[in-house]
């Protein structure tokens, strides 16, 4: 790995997601060595993930290079690797370039799309947690649009713009607004020979509302901008399976779309080596206790969405978002520091600062501790909260200017096939 030996003990991470750029930023200028490994040479900001897949932003905007981070830093090492398996017993870990030891290890290996074993599904749909398949995406609803507008087949052409999103989580909530939007103002211009109406988009959830995880109002508010934005909200209604041409369900309705998202479950981005006493296999997420130390293993902690800290009032551990995998990511940094200098650790309290989503332009619901607020208001301090949490004045400076010129001009400029895509060639 090219990587010098020190006198300094040497904390290896590995993801650098939101907890994992919090530990090293943590760590860095530290009597550390820090030697952070990621199989992507930046950091993603998913939450924006769906407006790349509907054109409104560059993906270059949403990712941040992280060499450039921490260029300054001495003592710290970058490598493009993926990690392929820890060695607890060596505190090593093995990776497509080399093994590498560790003093202390953290594991931020973040979370990947769960299809519940359903491999057609898997094969079939399209999902959204990394920048190259939002690019995939929106190829494939052009590329629907350029081949609806060839077709005599008039079942083809409404399947080619019929969309199917599976979970009404903040994802497709968010999805599913920003795809009704292009409907409303931009594909009826770029293609003025095709009748868009004919386009539907179906948001479809299994259990009784959306956005789960949010106050009532929120959930019942956002339905409501989605009806109102022209969305079909699909409620208790499972998919059962995709055959690349036929969503089935639980229920009466089946759908044909060409187009169908999965963002109906995540579940941890594991790493092997650990022993099963360590992970939760129903959820794929690691056990860790107060200090995000892994169950037996105090000198490997795991943070973020990938690890689980379950406890009475928190049996399924905290939310996979990026709040908690911050706290957690700076926590460690300090409570890894306090081991090697023979402190007391603290214990992980998750501050919950609340949660939003987005449905469309001026439409947004925000659920803060003290106070729930849905519409105009929400959408701004939505679009203020995002703004800022992105990485980079250049990355916020042109999501700001797009964002304002989307806003004056009703328009989502990078409506590019840059890279068509073919489903036979989804990478799993
Ligand atoms: C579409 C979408 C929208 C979202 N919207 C919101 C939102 O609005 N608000 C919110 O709070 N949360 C949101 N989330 C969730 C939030 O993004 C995650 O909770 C957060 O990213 C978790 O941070 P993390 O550091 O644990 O993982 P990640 O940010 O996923 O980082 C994991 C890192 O590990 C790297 N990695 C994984 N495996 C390996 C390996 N084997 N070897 C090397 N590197 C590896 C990955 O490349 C990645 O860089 C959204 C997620 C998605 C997908």
């Amino acid at each position: 790995m090219n990587i010098p030996q020190s006198s300094f003990p040497r904390v290896v991470i590995i993801g650098g997601g939101f907890a994992g750029l919090a530990a090293a930023k943590g760590l860095e200028k530290q009597e550390l060595q820090v030697v952070l490994i990621d199989k992507h040479n930046y950091h993603t900001f998913q939450p924006l993930l769906y407006q790349v897949a509907t054109g409104g932003l560059e993906p270059d905007s949403i990712a941040f290079p992280l060499r450039k981070r921490f260029n300054d830093v001495d003592n710290f090492f970058f490598r493009l690797a993926n990690v392929i398996k820890i060695n607890p017993d060596k505190n090593e870990i093995e990776t497509s370039i080399g093994n590498i030891d560790y003093d202390e290890l953290i594991i931020a290996t973040g979370s990947t799309t769960n299809f519940f074993g359903n491999t057609n599904i898997q094969k079939n749909t399209m999902e959204m947690k990394s920048v190259p398949q939002s690019l995939d995406i929106r190829s494939l609803i052009l590329e629907n649009f350029e081949e609806a507008l060839l077709t005599s087949n008039l079942e083809e052409r409404k399947a080619l713009m019929n969309f199917v999103i599976v979970g009404g989580g903040p994802t497709g909530v968010e999805l599913a607004g920003a795809l009704a939007e292009m409907k409303k103002g931009i594909l009826p211009k770029d293609y003025p020979d095709l009748d868009i109406r004919q386009m539907n988009i179906n948001l479809i959830q299994s259990s009784g509302c959306i956005l789960k995880g949010m106050s009532a109002k929120a959930s019942e508010k956002a339905e409501d901008f989605l009806i109102k934005l022209g969305v079909n909200v699909w409620k208790n209604l499972r998919v059962l399976d995709y055959d690349g041409k036929i969503v089935t369900t639980n229920g009466e309705d089946n759908f044909r779309a060409e187009t169908v998202i999965w963002a109906a479950g995540v579940k941890g981005e594991m790493v092997d080596g650990l022993q099963a006493e360590c992970v939760i296999e129903r959820a794929a997420r690691i056990k860790v206790n107060e200090f995000n130390q892994v169950v037996n293993h105090p000198n490997i902690y795991a943070i973020g969405d990938v690890a689980c800290m379950s406890s009475k009032e928190n049996p399924y551990g905290h939310p996979m978002m990026a709040q908690p995998a911050i706290q957690q990511g700076k926590l460690v940094a300090k409570n890894i520091l306090a081991k090697i200098f023979n402190k007391k650790q603290k214990a992980f309290i998750y501050n919950d600062k609340g949660s939003m989503a987005t449905i469309g332009r001026n439409k947004a619901v925000v659920d803060l501790p003290k106070w729930k607020f849905q519409g105009v208001f929400a959408w701004f301090v939505w679009m203020f909260v995002h703004l800022f949490s992105l990485i980079g004045f250049r990355n916020r400076a042109i999501v700001f200017l797009n964002w304002v010129y989307n806003y004056i001009r009703f328009d989502r400029e990078t409506r590019l096939i840059i890279r068509p895509f073919k489903k036979k060639n989804k990478l799993s």
